[in-house]
């Protein structure tokens, strides 16, 4: 299975991202994020998380949702 960036669309090649592929007829491909664009949403992500407020934390920590609570603290 080919795996296409879904942010940058590059094509993973091996070990190698290539922005030119030719696609092969009948390939099956699958979308996902290339290591320098998973950098980024992680990053993206990390600030994101450490700009939560205590107040920002009241808001989604509200709900009975175990999961965004453990998110916000
Ligand atoms: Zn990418």
């Amino acid at each position: 299975m080919t795996k296409i960036c879904c942010v940058c669309q590059r094509v993973e090649n091996g070990s190698h991202w290539k922005e030119e592929y030719e696609f092969a007829e009948n390939e099956r491909v699958t979308h996902g994020y290339c290591p320098l664009c998973f950098d980024v949403i992680m990053a993206e992500l990390m600030e994101s998380m450490d700009g939560l407020s205590p107040e920002g934390c009241a808001v989604h920590c509200s709900g009975q949702e175990k999961e965004q609570q453990n998110l916000c603290v």
